[in-house]
């Protein structure tokens, strides 16, 4: 490449030029001397730098302040940033420098663009806590992520220089943060170039395949809007509208997802393009115009009531304004209109900047601001890690609102698929955390239950109730998300001190040292990754203390996982024992032997059941299923004894049954009856746990034997409400 330092010269000066031509309307004062001043200091700061395509550096700088300008419709300190935007990052001199000479706010933005600066690398922690820190600066000064985006819109656009690898990180890292942080603030324009860019890098054929369609049906395309707004313009005119019309095709990227999305082809998509009525109205009579010629144009065209959106009355979380139907064309095609004024126009095309301008007259409590202070108190609140962080704000990005209201009718805006518990956590953490269950128009809902545009919610809540685990299915938005999960960190936290305190102290029942050896036996037995989680787990009641005698004392155990059936236990006695080895008959009163029932499987008449000598003079029945039994009959099979269940039915036994349901009124009663009337058994202990409508009970019964168990086991399964029945040891 051959250097011209004079037509490069030349080059800089009419870009610098035409940058403050795009500036001039609004300039103020002193404002053209510093930007000058701004021009200067870059120039001279990138004198010696050259970009990869080997322009001189200082075309991007210019660059990014011409789109903030021209594109996103940035003021003056915004042009001084943007020319200043990579002097700290890629040159001598010192954010210290830049405050003394061009004040504090340049300074701060120009500290926030520098910390995000470099490549965002998805799933680096460091680049994601880098990005918090650029949208910690946000709730301080947006410009600084607008700006943002006119440097990566500028890189994006003179990608080619780039070597491949590059391109395709830059471009999905585009793909990944910038172009949903566009829509979110707005900037479509921006957002759907970005995206156009993305493809035309990572799947070059498909772009260039689909911008040639659109290139070849142009002219059909244009004559198409022709006839279809000829009739339309008349009317309007009529009216005195003062208004102008534009039928643009839709962004490349977008035809793509249609087509992928619908599987379809190019020339199937039958809203390729939209019309849009862009009206000259005072800001006070925007609504009624726009209505107006929604009017005008149904009366030529058939409307698809389903594709009605009025944002006119109730804007878009990011500001968007705009009156959209679907209409039927005389040649059978379904066309979109868009009507705004061109107030409306502006902040759709440019987005927030834009909004600012026309802040005094416009609805001040945007939904753009809501939204600005949501991010806030989301950076003022995440306690997770940055990159569970990132996943959450993204997730936030391309969501659509939905619209509701609290009891007195304030209007809260929520991301669509928002449920009634997003609800109680967006108007406190505290009511989310107690929340209970909420009433929606009137009428009692889960909180799960799915808001709609319109609802009016009702939070109701109790002191008693605590966020669970569950609550994360069908939480949507960040602020509840990230509440639930502190909240169920703490109560695990909490939990597992209370499981490490039982442990302790059913160790030193057993005199077992809390040794390392003695814990990791614990923690393989069951199957936990983590001490952590045993303890939790034990707290929960998910492990049962009763075993961890037999963990440590029986080593070689096999996690207990393999059991004999009854046939080959009864072969492996006879083994040992010889075929013809006497057999236990338990239950007749002639029996010679002490036996006792073993608490470590509970067995009941019915049960294959074995005998186990103890040494003193005593036998304990077990279930041959028994964890224990393995164990037994390896170590001590010399000491495995026969035994079977007598016939007679006058002898009880203790047996557990636990249950689970929905819980209702008078379920106990129903229970209980069945157990003590219907069957005549007696019970000798119920333990009832309910929560969230769930309910959760052990029982323990005297019966005779299986029979009877299974027979109650069934009358209970039948109790309207009961999900399952089933034993337990
Ligand atoms: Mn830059």
């Amino acid at each position: 490449m051959i250097i011209d330092p004079e037509a490069e010269r030349k080059e800089i000066l009419r870009l610098y030029r035409r940058l403050l031509r795009h500036a001039k309307p609004f300039l103020k004062d002193n404002d053209a001397k510093i930007i000058k001043k701004a021009f200067n200091t870059s120039v001279e700061a990138h004198k010696d730098m050259r970009r990869k395509s080997g322009e001189p550096y200082i075309y991007h700088p210019i660059a990014v302040a011409q789109i903030a300008v021209e594109e996103i419709g940035l003021g003056t300190t915004s042009i001084v940033a943007a020319l200043l935007h990579d002097v700290v990052e890629d040159t001598e001199l010192e954010i210290e420098d830049i405050e003394r000479d061009f004040g504090s706010s340049v300074a701060r933005i120009i500290e926030g663009l520098t910390k995000i600066s470099g490549v965002f690398d998805y799933g680096s922690s460091q680049q994601a806590e880098n990005f918090r820190k650029m949208l910690l600066t946000l709730s301080d000064d947006v410009r600084v992520i607008l700006i943002k985006l006119a440097d990566r819109l500028h890189n994006m656009r003179t990608l080619d220089s780039m070597p491949r690898h590059k391109q395709l990180k830059i471009a999905s890292e585009t793909m990944y943060l910038y172009a949903p942080l566009a829509h979110r603030l707005g900037l479509y324009a921006i957002k759907s170039e970005l995206e156009d860019l993305y493809l035309k890098y990572t799947d070059t054929a498909t772009y260039k395949d689909i911008s040639n369609k659109i290139r070849q049906t142009r002219s059909a395309r244009n004559k198409f809007i022709k006839d279809f707004i000829s009739p339309i313009e008349e009317e309007l005119r009529k009216h005195g509208f003062n208004f102008t019309i534009k039928g643009r095709p839709k962004s490349i990227y977008s035809i793509l997802k249609k087509i992928k999305k619908q599987n379809i082809t190019f020339d199937e998509i039958y809203d390729l393009f939209a019309i849009r009525i862009i009206l000259d109205v005072p800001f006070e009579n925007e609504k009624a115009a726009c209505w107006q010629v929604y009017s005008i144009i149904t009366d030529f065209y058939q409307p698809n009531p389903d594709r009605l959106r009025d944002w006119v009355n109730t804007p878009k979380a990011n500001g968007y304004e705009s009156l959209h139907t679907t209409v039927m064309s005389k040649s059978g095609q379904w066309v979109e209109v868009q009507i705004r004024s061109q107030r409306m126009d502006d902040i759709a095309e440019r987005g927030y900047a834009a909004h600012w301008k026309y802040k005094d007259g416009a609805n001040n409590e945007s939904g753009l601001e809501q939204w600005i202070n949501k991010v806030r108190d989301m950076l003022e609140n995440n306690t997770g890690n940055a990159l569970e962080f990132m996943d959450e704000f993204r997730k936030n990005l391309f969501v659509e609102e939905v619209f509701v209201f609290t009891p007195k009718g304030e209007l809260i805006i929520l991301p669509d698929k928002a449920t009634a518990l997003d609800f109680a956590f967006e108007i406190h953490s505290q009511i989310g955390l107690h929340c209970l269950g909420a009433k929606v128009n009137q009428k009692l809902v889960p909180l799960s239950y799915r808001l709609y545009n319109g609802d009016q919610v009702e939070i109701l809540t109790s002191q008693k109730q605590k966020p669970n685990e569950e609550w994360l299915n069908y939480a949507v938005t960040s602020k509840a998300r990230s509440r639930i999960k502190e909240a169920l960190r703490e109560e695990r936290k909490h939990k597992s001190e209370q499981g490490r305190v039982l442990l302790e102290k059913r160790l030193a029942q057993l005199k077992i040292t809390d040794n390392q050896a003695n814990l990791n036996k614990l923690m393989a037995f069951f199957n936990v990754p983590t001490i952590q989680d045993l303890y939790y787990r034990l707290a929960m009641g998910h492990v049962d203390p009763k075993n961890i005698k037999e963990v440590i004392f029986t080593a070689t155990s096999e996690k207990g996982s393999s059991t004999l059936d009854p046939k080959t236990f009864d072969r492996e006695v006879q083994k040992i024992r010889g075929v013809n080895s006497d057999m236990l008959v338990i239950g007749e009163k002639t029996s010679n032997m002490n036996y006792r029932i073993s608490a470590c499987c509970n067995p009941i008449p019915g049960d294959d059941v074995f005998g186990f000598e103890t040494g003193d003079d005593d036998i304990e029945i077990h279930r041959t299923n028994c964890l224990r039994a393995i164990e037994l009959m390896s170590n001590y099979g010399n000491r495995i004894v026969r035994a079977k269940w007598t016939d007679q039915k006058e002898l009880a036994f203790l047996a557990g049954i636990r249950i689970k349901g929905t819980d209702r009124v008078g379920l106990v009663n129903d229970l209980t009856r069945i157990i003590s009337n219907s069957l005549r058994v007696n019970m000798r202990s119920i333990t009832i746990d309910s929560h969230d409508g769930i309910f959760e009970g052990n029982i323990m019964v005297f019966v005779n034997d299986t029979g009877h168990l299974d027979k109650l086991m069934q009358r209970m399964g039948k109790v309207n409400g009961i999900l399952t029945v089933e034993r337990f040891d």
